[in-house]
């Protein structure tokens, strides 16, 4: 049988031109007519769903509850916090007439929703007793960027942004830490990617935070990508939206506030940091399918091996496993090794008539490429273990790229090497000045990715000025 396969781009050879390939083929997502939208397909937002029920599961586990706000935002509500509105405002889309009526005032489409939220928080909130607050909303938003990728940078993407509402200050950034946390938890434990933590520089901050915190991502071309952020807001917007509540001493005081926000973009991050020349890696407790058996039939041998390959199927599924029995005959067994692997299922199970006599099934990593020859009645209970075994593979592979991808600069000359050479993250100190911040982004088109929270005292590459540790990369 001639089977035309379209062939994937190398990721070594172009890794931007593999990325966009991988996401049509493995049919992620598909573009929109409105330039910067997609469909997230089926296959894709199955991986969605499942970051989704972690993540929520998370959020209820401290303590939060969900709710859902409006799409539209006044205008003059945008307008309150100053930093806000220079921040959103140039990323906002405009609602300006309704039906056939111009309106009196522009909507925008919440670009986030901070300025819709703290006005029912005014309502809301009247004394102690209504704190904190702990509220989180999975919704879509819409930001106006000029250049899109699907996933990583989209002008729609869903996600879920948290708001929440303290009494004091030191709740508030207790809470962004808390939650940037969850953040780095559910990358660990669930996608596999060891994202570094730490703060952002004062000209990387959120429009109108006191402090971001960031997850950033070290993704496998060795450029870096700002995974999710947890903002301590102060009391900023209380003041802007005229939040006040009675203290225990019966004084009228602003709260604190802090938001969080987790989107599709790590999808465009599992992609980055887990494939490869063949495709897709998923870990085993995102991939919605774990498992595929793919019978190996000759002739007479069909009927029986499809019998076999059904009731292993069948045995699988009721282990708890995500198991596909792939008993097209339309294609070759080659051909659909090559369409799973580029799904990214993490196993494999070939089954043939020499297996089935043997009592044996042949099971093939996704992550390793490795062969196991299995007893087939322990089939099911090895396939539970190899889930774990991968799972934890995956990070460690992720791990050992990103601290052979972290370099020490010692002089401006060195860091200009390894990021125009090497690229990755670069550890050096920096003034804290945004003159150097700037100087470094002009010249060689790194950013400061994160400030660590715990810094080494060093001198500036540049202005030799005292300094502290950031961590630098070129990034998405
Ligand atoms: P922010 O509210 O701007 O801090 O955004 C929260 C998170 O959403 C960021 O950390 C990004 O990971 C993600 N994000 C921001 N802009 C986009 C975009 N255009 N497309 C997809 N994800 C985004």
């Amino acid at each position: 049988m001639t089977e035309a396969v379209e062939r994937l781009t190398k990721k070594s050879e172009d890794s931007s031109k593999w990325y966009l390939q991988l996401v049509r083929m493995a049919k992620l997502a598909d573009y929109g007519p409105v330039r910067g939208t997609f469909a997230i397909r089926p296959y894709g937002f199955a991986i969605w769903e499942r970051i989704q029920q972690d993540l929520d599961a998370r959020f209820k586990a401290t303590g939060h509850q969900n709710a859902y706000f409006p799409l539209l935002i006044p205008e003059s509500y945008l307008m309150k916090e100053a930093e806000h509105v220079e921040g959103f405002a140039p990323e906002c889309a405009w609602v300006t007439v309704g039906g056939d009526d111009e309106l009196e005032e522009r909507l925008a489409i919440r670009p986030t929703s901070e300025s819709i939220i703290c006005d029912f928080y005014r309502k809301w909130i009247h004394s102690y007793r209504d704190l904190p607050v702990l509220i989180n909303q999975w919704c879509n938003v819409l930001r106006w960027e000029m250049v899109t990728r699907p996933f990583l940078r989209t002008a729609e993407f869903l996600w879920q942004e948290g708001h929440t509402v303290h009494a004091t200050a030191e709740e508030a950034r207790e809470e962004a830490l808390r939650m940037l946390n969850v953040y780095r938890d559910c990358f660990y434990e669930v996608l596999a990617i060891p994202v570094l933590t730490g703060m952002k520089s004062p000209s990387e901050r959120f429009a109108g935070a006191v402090e971001t915190f960031t997850c950033e991502g070290l993704m496998g071309d060795g450029r870096a990508l700002q995974a999710a952020t947890s903002h301590d807001l102060g009391q900023n917007f209380a003041r802007a939206f005229d939040i006040t509540f009675l203290d225990e001493n019966q004084e009228r005081v602003h709260p604190y506030q802090t938001s969080w926000g987790f989107s599709t973009r790590t999808i465009g991050a599992l992609i980055l940091v887990h494939g490869d020349d063949r495709g897709l890696r998923l870990p085993p407790k995102l991939a919605p399918t774990q498992v595929v058996i793919v019978p190996i039939w000759r002739g007479k041998s069909k009927g029986e091996v499809r019998r076999e390959a059904e009731a292993l199927h069948r045995e699988l599924v009721e282990a708890g496993l995500r198991v596909e029995a792939d008993l097209d005959e339309e294609h070759s067994p080659g051909w659909k090794f090559n369409e799973h692997e580029l799904r990214g299922v993490p196993v494999r199970v070939e089954l043939g008539p020499k297996d089935i006599e043997k009592g044996q099934a042949v099971f093939v990593r996704r992550d390793t490429g490795e062969k196991e020859f299995v007893e087939r009645r322990v089939a099911a209970r090895r396939l539970i273990e190899l889930m774990d075994e991968i799972q934890s593979n995956m990070l460690r592979q992720a791990e050992a790229f990103r601290d052979e991808n972290t370099r020490r600069a010692e002089t401006y000359e060195e860091f200009r090497e390894i990021i125009e050479e090497k690229r990755g993250f670069v550890v050096a100190p920096w003034d804290g000045t945004e003159e150097t911040e700037q100087k470094i982004k002009e010249e060689t088109k790194a950013t400061i990715r994160l400030l660590p929270f715990e810094r080494e005292e060093g001198k500036d590459l540049i202005s030799g000025r005292p300094g502290k540790t950031a961590i630098f990369a070129r990034a998405y």
